[in-house]
């Protein structure tokens, strides 16, 4: 068919495809190879889609279903092509799928790049996919015609800020991608440069990955007249084999270490992986991975591709929202079923029953393998946590099946741990005293806050450890454990803490007769400010400090809901002072000898800014407090 010709279209990439292009081109040097991998990896979906939407629509398939990629040589003008018989793309296609980069983590990655220097390598993590072909070509073309479809189109690029689309001829669905090789990347055109990347990465990869080599043909016995003759044959490169149904004592970690990176796009290697087969009720096979990093994209769960769903070997996909509940949205694999059905939809999959049980299985496979690497090997756990512990504690509050085994999996720093150590809530139960009922946490912005928060001082004392949390997702988790192991969870800076024996008790009691008239005074002057003006024995070396009341919003709760764009109402604290504090006896005497003073009214003021300092807290008058401060200074220098 004659085609008209008409002008090339002239596109410009986006903004964040240049970066990418940028940093594709400069700074991923040393990982050259992979280009392979992704545009194999590509070809292989694209395929995939045809096939899973062929079951729909017979007639995508042209009446052809052999799936192939193939590898194309052509010396003369030094170009790669990779053919694939996959979906192919339309022109609006093309000009989308090409021109943008619509995976919100890698847009976030590059946003953070521009802002502050992240190491670059970590781009790997989203997988730089098609673009990756501008690090060995100069030039890229992709021929491509949709399934379905009599219409192909070209689209071609320098990879230096445009695109162009033109009509095209081919007789075939699907892509062929034309690389025009760089000077420095003539090895590509070699033969066993290319066996060897696609034996290295993409072995398993379901679909023939096919390439046309020479196979010398040698005489048959001794008759040496015979001469020895060249062919060219196309032979399949991969092994086809999935990793996943092979026993693993045959599996070396190499091996597993490559198909993660074939699924995950990720550079690094993973930090573990389970490979196990579940028999009973269901059965399936399942290869899980937990990276070593968190990838950017973390936080948009929406966009993360974690377990990807087989049946029967067969690719189904990769986006399975139903397969691993969402806080174990880091775990990257493959899970591969006998028990579902072929043509299974994304609708079937909403309501079928088999998937619970996968899941189930699956979740519950994550979490003991947690547990164990917790108690066998605490650094390589560090690791993990430190990394995921995060989103794990979404856990806790979402799943409540398995909310007390995620809970045994949370690690804190407490009023005990030196330096990065991190305690279990076992570890913090274990080393209670004997007459200790309640586990005791202190909320606070960071680590430093709770350190040396006047809250601890009687904990320090009687040498009790307190959980720091410091998280702002802690908050939930505690609203969602109450207990653990029958031990209450109670927060020192809420309501009471009841660590006195009688006699302390006792003289508490006598002390607040002895200076009732005081602490009306100042409850009266704060009385805008605060709830309620009581002693306690909270304190040891600090004069006051502030707590909420038993269900009232501790500082950190109240901060969390202002960072959400949350106005709450300003809630009454509670001032505690302590009556065995120096001060308490100034003010008594300045009260007894003139309540009219002005220098009482200071002193007060003076107190309740240092509790409103030491929970960490801005003060409403600075200028007033520096003041003040400097009068005493004055007086005292006198
Ligand atoms: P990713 O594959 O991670 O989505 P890429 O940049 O590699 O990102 O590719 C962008 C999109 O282009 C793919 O999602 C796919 O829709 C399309 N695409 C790339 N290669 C092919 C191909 N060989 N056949 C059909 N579509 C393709």
């Amino acid at each position: 068919m004659a085609k008209t010709k008409t002008k090339a279209e002239q596109f410009e990439f986006k903004t964040e495809v240049k970066q990418l292009l940028d940093l594709v081109i400069h700074s991923l040097y040393s990982h050259k190879d992979i280009f392979l991998r992704e545009l194999i990896s590509n070809a292989s979906d694209a395929i995939d889609r045809l096939r899973i939407e062929s079951l729909t629509n017979a007639d995508l398939l042209e009446n052809k279903s052999d799936y192939k990629i193939k590898l194309i040589r052509d010396e003369k003008t030094q170009t790669l092509t990779l053919s694939d018989n996959g979906i192919g793309m339309s022109h609006d296609e093309l000009s989308e799928n090409l021109g943008t980069i619509a995976k919100s983590g890698t847009k976030a990655f590059l946003e953070q790049l521009q802002k502050d220097k992240q190491d670059v390598n970590l781009i790997g993590q989203f997988g730089v996919g098609f673009y990756s072909a501008f690090m060995v070509a100069d030039s890229v073309s992709v021929i491509t015609r949709k399934a379905g479809s009599n219409d192909a189109w070209k689209w071609t690029s320098t990879g230096e800020g445009q695109f162009t689309i033109e009509p095209a001829d081919k007789v075939t669905r699907g892509s062929d991608i034309i690389l025009h090789l760089k000077s420095d990347a003539q090895d590509y055109l070699k033969e066993w440069t290319l066996r060897d990347i696609v034996k290295k990465y993409s072995d398993f990869v379901e679909h023939p990955i096919c390439m046309d080599v020479e196979k010398t043909e040698y005489p048959e016995g001794d008759d040496k007249d015979k001469k020895q003759t060249t062919k060219i044959v196309e032979e399949t490169l991969n092994s086809q084999k999935a990793i996943w149904a092979r026993p693993k004592n045959e599996i070396k970690d190499e091996e597993y270490k490559e198909f993660y990176k074939h699924i995950s796009h990720d550079y690094t290697d993973p930090l573990q992986w389970i490979h196990y087969s579940a028999e009973g009720i269901i059965e399936f096979k399942a290869l899980l991975y937990f990276p070593s990093k968190a990838p950017m994209d973390l936080y948009y769960p929406d966009s993360i591709k974690g377990v990807h769903l087989y049946v029967k070997r067969i690719f189904i996909m990769d986006d399975c929202k139903k397969l691993i509940p969402e806080y174990l949205r880091f775990v990257k694999g493959v899970v591969d079923s006998n028990d579902l059905p072929l043509n299974v939809s994304r609708e079937l999959l909403q309501q079928d029953s088999q998937l619970d049980k996968i899941k189930k299985n699956l979740t519950n496979k994550i979490l003991s393998t947690l547990k164990t690497t917790l108690e066998k090997d605490l650094p390589e756990y560090l690791k993990f946590y430190k990394e995921f512990g995060k989103v794990l504690k979404e856990g806790v509050h979402v799943d409540h099946e398995n909310k007390d085994k995620i809970v045994e999996l949370l690690l804190y720093p407490t009023s005990k741990t030196v330096g990065d150590e991190l305690r279990t809530f076992q570890q913090v139960v274990d080393n209670m005293k004997e007459d200790q009922k309640e586990i005791y946490y202190l909320s606070a912005e960071n680590i430093d806050v709770a350190k040396t928060s006047p809250l601890l001082e009687l904990f320090r004392k009687k040498d009790i450890e307190v959980i720091f949390m410091t998280d702002p997702i802690d908050e939930w988790v505690i609203n969602s454990i109450f207990e653990f192991k029958d031990k209450k969870l109670k927060a020192i800076d809420k309501g009471d803490i009841d660590l006195d024996d009688e006699a302390t008790k006792e003289t508490l009691k006598e002390k607040k007769k002895e200076h009732e008239g005081l602490l009306t005074f100042i409850q009266k002057q704060l009385d805008k400010e605060v709830k309620e003006v009581r002693f306690s024995s909270r304190l040891t070396d600090s004069a006051s400090c502030l707590v909420a009341d038993e269900h009232g919003m501790n500082k950190h709760m109240e901060q969390m809901f202002k960072a959400m764009g949350q106005a709450m109402p300003a809630q009454k604290k509670i001032l505690e002072l302590n009556p065995d504090h120096d001060l308490i006896g100034v003010l008594q005497a300045r009260f007894s000898a003139d309540p009219a003073s002005s220098e009482l009214k200071d002193y007060i003021e003076l107190v309740y800014d240092q509790a409103i300092l030491a929970e960490g807290s801005t003060l409403k008058d600075p200028i007033g407090f520096i003041k003040r401060v400097s009068e005493l200074m004055v007086k005292a220098g006198r």
